[in-house]
């Protein structure tokens, strides 16, 4: 596994068909409810391993391996990874290291899933389905590296899912494999996304924040409570997303739950002078934040040049001795 982000922009950024099949076959695989039909006990094993799921990959990938918004045992710590594992979106190290980059460049020319810099699709699946990102950037998630359970789920992450979709068709048979797999994962998938896509695009802005990202209620709903993303890009460490009564965060609910049974603890909320800074903003401000005309895509050449900026820059640093340059100025 390399540490680093590919930086040639010709050989990586196109799609992989070949090994995106098993992406597209799940999808696939939706179609044939159309045959199977579909039992009660079905769809309710499709929603209730959609909210399961979610909740782990937004509670375990993203507060705890990406944030580090609560503390919890190393036992529960690996249960939250192999949960998240079962959502089959890779592994839990490869998850953290990229979400932590997207914070980092948010919304800039070097963030690997921004709709604003590269559009509704490359934001919401594009990226994933190519080779450029494939690898796990160690160097961006060391804290968690040093577990080798957690590295030998990173490495294995697709054995879960696969262990899932077999006990699936052994309880319920092609069926419930149908909902309760093929649905819920593909339900799952595009729900999770949407935080990627969606929610950099349409919401509200409470916050000033170096990006698009927006509060919306309906994504919320669907991602236990990660649609208050504004919130989460302005004051990223924090365990609970939706901050007022009104914004419902599901998965804040279950780790207040599991805090009272001492499963988990050190919950991070927001500060009063961090949940209130909005009330500092002037009336030209605020008007300023829900500015819709931002352009959802930028040209294509912003991040050529950024591209061709971090290339130059890169190569610099290989080079002995100290280096100058508008180049490297700039970044
Ligand atoms: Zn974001
Ligand atoms: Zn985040």
């Amino acid at each position: 596994m390399s540490s680093a982000i590919a930086t040639d922009p010709a050989s990586t950024d196109r799609i992989n068909l070949a090994k995106s099949i098993p992406f597209f076959l799940v999808h696939l695989g939706c179609f044939a409810a159309l045959y199977t039909g579909a039992r009660v006990r079905d769809v309710v094993v499709c929603v209730a391993l959609y909210y399961f799921r979610m909740w782990a990959v937004t509670t375990g990938y993203h507060r705890y391996f990406s944030h580090r918004s609560f503390k919890t045992s190393r036992a529960f710590q690996f249960f939250l990874a192999f949960c998240g594992t079962l959502c089959s979106q890779k592994g839990v190290l490869w998850w953290a290291a990229l979400h932590r980059h997207h914070h980092r460049e948010s919304d800039q020319p070097l963030d690997i899933h921004s709709p604003v810099q590269r559009g509704f699709w490359w934001s919401h699946a594009g990226w994933i389905l190519c080779d450029r990102y494939a690898d796990t950037r160690l160097n961006g998630i060391r804290d968690f590296a040093r577990f080798p359970e957690l590295r030998f789920l990173n490495t294995y992450w697709w054995l879960p899912t696969a262990l899932l979709g077999a006990a699936l068709y052994a309880a319920g048979g092609w069926s419930m494999f149908v909902w309760g797999f093929c649905i819920s994962t593909t339900l799952l998938w595009h729900g999770t996304f949407t935080i990627n896509s969606l929610s950099h695009v349409f919401g509200k802005r409470r916050y000033k924040t170096t990006d698009t990202s927006r509060n919306n209620w309906l994504l919320a709903l669907i991602t236990c409570g990660e649609g208050w993303h504004n919130n989460h890009h302005y004051h990223q460490n924090t365990a609970n997303q939706g901050w007022f009564w009104w914004e419902v965060d599901v998965s804040y609910y279950v780790l207040k739950a599991l805090s009272a049974l001492g499963v988990v603890w050190d919950l991070k909320t927001p500060s009063p002078e961090v949940k209130y800074a909005f009330r500092n903003y002037s009336e030209a401000q605020r008007a300023l934040l829900n500015d819709q005309s931002a352009p959802l895509r930028r040209p294509r050449f912003a991040m050529a040049k950024a591209r061709a900026r971090a290339a130059i820059a890169a190569a610099a640093e290989s080079l002995p001795g100290p280096v100058h340059g508008p180049a490297l100025q700039q970044r």
